[in-house]
Parts: structure tokens; sequence; C-alpha cells
């Protein structure tokens, strides 16, 4: 039988998740989902020096925001937990020890101003300073030193690491699920700290000890990562772990706007779109827009997260997340970076506003007309929103498409005066009152029709009077259907907005 699917998202609690973060844990998500698998969440907190105490916070409130659902997690547990790597430090020293013991790792004294003197050395000649098998003799470490030399020096309490013994020569051979075959010859890699003086051991180390503990059985993981791979194969192999080696799978990068480069913050900041689920706030108090509060729903962002790097086979572009990972395979992820394009983020968020209960949108619409001081019924609302979402990407922006219905209009739009309210218009204008006032039952049909009735046996022509009735009523040259819109405020309202139209209105 296959082994149990179990992944996991190990983001680093370094500040707020990037967007790109966020599309890894999704991807996982789904691949656990869809294989009847776990989902971890494991905080990798190992470089004191970068931890940043709220981003541990945010991180899970980004996923919970999405809809994730964690299985386990350092607030959830479970049992192969703790899920926090600084919890687990005792658990990383006996493996370090283990590399030493077998020769696959030593310990090195080099301080950093040694080895930062030997890179500017280095540098002077148009040369790159690497520590590995070219070197590492020379240096100060287990390997150059006597066993007698390197306990003294450990008796004496010199701080020590302990580097990977990277060997020479050998053409290392991996599979990516999204890759396929990649080749290195390991001569070409350097001899990574895998233990710090500090007693914590780096990534590398806590990231494969890790992965092998808590049974994950495939690695989704951002592209950045994939020159780490030989090396974490390398421990894989190492510890005799090779067997239950997890299955790899890097996904490519978020790119600029523009197609060259990563995406960054930079990027987000000047075209004003957010590259943060969350607003998040840096301690010098800047605060950086996120999703959420730039008014996106939480379906709209993952469906629109998810096809930057996956594509279905198939036009289809709404996805829910149920579909997600239903459909979801790692092998239609592409190999080349995608391109964020911040109208397409938008025309999602779009579709799905369109797609929502006209309810739902109402009531979140009604926060917005509270502090704007309008007391409005939960149905009257939900009817505006239904004529008008189509013409908005977020609730935000409903109050500009539908204010007429909640205030007279102070002011008329001068331009479309000029174009549309003619010499007669004030007395067309009366004429329709005397219509409208026959109407008994003020709905939309029923104004159309008699309406409509009047302007053909009249012979005014329908722009004659339509452009000057949205006038007086709209205040502007925009809306839905306007008896769709005078059905909605009434009778009465109608009539005295189309008199203080006469009444205002001046060419
Ligand atoms: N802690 C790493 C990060 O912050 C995890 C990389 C991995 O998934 O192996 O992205």
């Amino acid at each position: 039988m296959d082994k149990k699917v179990r992944v996991r998202f190990a983001p680093s609690p370094t500040g707020p998740l990037h967007i790109g973060g966020v599309r890894t844990a999704l991807y996982n998500y789904f691949f656990a989902k869809k294989n009847k698998g776990d989902f971890i969440l494991r905080i990798e907190d190992t470089d004191q020096t970068r931890f940043v105490a709220e981003a541990e916070k945010y991180i899970t409130e980004s996923l919970e925001w999405c809809g994730i659902k964690l299985d386990e997690s350092p607030d959830i547990g479970g049992k192969y937990g703790p899920y926090r790597q600084s919890e687990r430090k005792a658990i990383y020293k006996q493996y370090a020890d283990e590399l030493l013991q077998s020769g696959n790792a030593y310990i090195a004294f080099d301080t950093a101003d040694e080895l930062n003197k030997l890179r500017s050395d280095f540098e002077a000649e148009k040369k790159t300073f690497t520590y590995n098998g070219d070197i590492r003799l020379s240096l100060k470490n287990s390997l150059s030193l006597s066993s007698d030399e390197v306990n003294a020096m450990i008796d004496a309490g010199k701080p020590y690491v302990i580097r990977h013994k990277m060997p020479e020569n050998v053409e290392l051979v991996m599979e990516d699920i999204i890759r396929g075959t990649v080749k290195v010859n390991t001569s070409a890699l350097d001899d990574k700290i895998i233990f710090k003086s500090d007693g914590m051991p780096t990534y590398h180390l806590a990231n494969i000890v890790d992965d092998h503990l808590m049974e994950i059985s495939h690695v989704i993981r951002g592209e950045e990562w994939l020159p780490s791979l030989p090396l974490h194969v390398m421990l894989y192999k190492a510890l005799g772990w090779e067997e239950s080696m997890p299955e790899f799978a890097h996904l490519p990068l978020l790119l600029k706007p523009t197609g060259k480069g990563k995406l960054s913050k930079r990027d987000g900041d000047k075209l004003g779109f957010p590259v943060f689920p969350l607003d998040w706030k840096s301690k010098d108090g800047e605060v950086s827009m996120g999703y959420r509060e730039s008014g996106y729903f939480p379906e709209a962002f993952v469906n629109l997260l998810s096809l930057l790097g996956w594509n279905p086979g198939t036009e289809k572009e709404i996805f829910t997340i149920d579909e997600l990972i239903a459909e979801f395979s790692l092998e239609k992820v592409g190999k080349s970076g995608s391109r964020f394009d911040p109208d397409k983020a938008k025309w999602f968020n779009h579709q799905w506003l369109q797609m929502k209960d006209n309810l739902e949108i109402a009531n979140l619409f009604l926060s917005i007309l509270k502090e704007k001081g309008i007391e409005a019924n939960t149905d009257k609302v939900a009817k505006i929103v239904n004529l008008v979402k189509d013409r908005v990407s977020f609730v935000k922006e409903l109050w500009e498409q539908s204010s007429f219905f909640f205030v007279a209009p102070g002011e008329y739009d001068a331009k479309f005066v000029k174009k549309r309210w003619k010499e007669n218009s004030a007395s067309i204008m009366a004429e329709l009152i005397d219509v409208l006032e026959e109407v008994d039952t003020f709905t939309s049909a029923e104004t159309e029709l008699h309406v409509k009735n009047w302007i053909e046996k009249s012979e005014l022509g329908m722009g004659a009077v339509m452009n000057a009735f949205r006038l007086c009523i709209v205040g502007a040259g925009k809306g839905p259907h306007m008896f769709d819109i005078i059905e909605i405020i009434g009778k009465e309202e109608t009539i005295g907005r189309i008199k203080k139209g006469i009444e205002s209105i001046k060419r």
C-alpha cells in the first residue's frame, strides 16, 4: 500500500506571509485533501535573529481566512508534535551528532571575521570563496585539526558550528514531480552549516529531520528551495532515511506584472495591489495592504491564486475550494513562473461578487451605509445590490453606483445637463409627473408601461424624456434601468425628485 499522504506548510515566522507562500499552502492543502491525506502547519522558527513574534498568528489567521482546515498545527497539536521547531530543539542535536560520528559532518571553528576576511581576499583576486572540499583542510575544523586540538578548543568554550561534509564529484540524480529529473554534481556544492553555535539547527537539518519524523510524504514548496534539494537528499542518505524520503515538487515563482522577476511588495506598492493576504503592521508602524482588508472575498483570493501556476487543462476559471481539491494535480503545475495580473485579480472578485447571494452582499453593504449614517431595510438593499452589482468588483464600490437610491441628488452632473437638459425638458418633466401620478401599483413594469405609452402617444421621443428623467432621479447619466430605480425609491420620492429637478436644473 502506498504510504499515507502527509504534507506540510512550513513557513518561517519572519514577517507577513507573501501571497506566493499562501499559494504554496493552498497547493499543499489541495493535494492533501484530494489524496485523503493530512495537512500540517509547522513553524520553522530556528532562526532567532529573524523571528517576528506576531508572524505566526498572522500565518494561522491567513490560512483560516482562506478556508484551509489544518489537521495538525502548533495550536491544534497532533501526535507528531510539537509543531514549532523552537520547541523541538532537543531533537536535532542527536542527528547532528550522528552525522558527525558517521563522518558526514564536521565541527568548524572559523569565526565570522575570519570567513569574511577570506571572502574579501578571494574577491580581491576575482574569485569566490566557497567552504568546500577544495579548501576545508586549510580551515579551522575537525578535519584539519587533531582530535586533541578540537577537544581542547571545545573545552575552552570556543564557539563552533557543525557543517555537512559534501562529498566530492558525486553525480546526484534527483526527481522533482514538476521539473522531472534534476542532476547536480556535488563538487559544485558547499559545506553548509547544519548546526549553529547558538545550539540551534539550521533550516536544512531541522527541515529534513522534521519531515522524516513527521512522516511527510510530499514536500511541495517554492522554487527558491530547489538549490537546497541536493543537500537535503544527501542528508537523507547520510541519516539512512533514503528509502522513506518524501517526494519533491518545487513550485514556479509568482512574477511581477511585467513578467520580469519575482513579485515583490514594491510592485504592489507601486501599482496599488496587495501582496499579502491580510493587512500587516510592521514594528515601525508601516501598514502593508492585505487582500482581506482591500475587500477581496476569500473565495476569490483562493481562486485567483490557485490559477497562478496550476492549469486545469480546460477553459474553466471559476473554482470553489472544493472544486480545486477535486481537480488539483501537481502534474498540471507549470514549470515556468506565473505573471501576476492585478486586473485579473479584480476580475476574480467581480465574478465572485456576482455569484454571491444578494442578501449576503447587502449585509456587508449595510455596514458601509451605517458608517454614512444611513439606516436601510435589508431587503431593499438586497434589491439595490441586485441592480448594480454587475457594475462593481468590490462591496466598497457599491456606494458610488447606488448612492442615489438612498439620497436624492444634491447637484446635477454639469456635462450631462449641458448635453441632455433641453429647453423643453422642464415642461416634459411636469407632464411626466402627471403620468406617474396616475400609476397605482408603482412597480417597474407598470410605470414603464404607462410612461412608454405616453411617450409614444405624445411623440416626445424616448431620449428626450428618459435623459431628463434620469437627471432628476440620479443626478447624472449613470445607473441601472430607470423604472427599476423608481420602483425602489417609490412614487412619492420619485415625484419629489422630478419637482426638485424642474426647479433646480439650469441649462
Ligand atoms: N521554512 C522554509 C520557508 O520559510 C520552508 C521551506 C520548505 O518548505 O522546505 O519557506
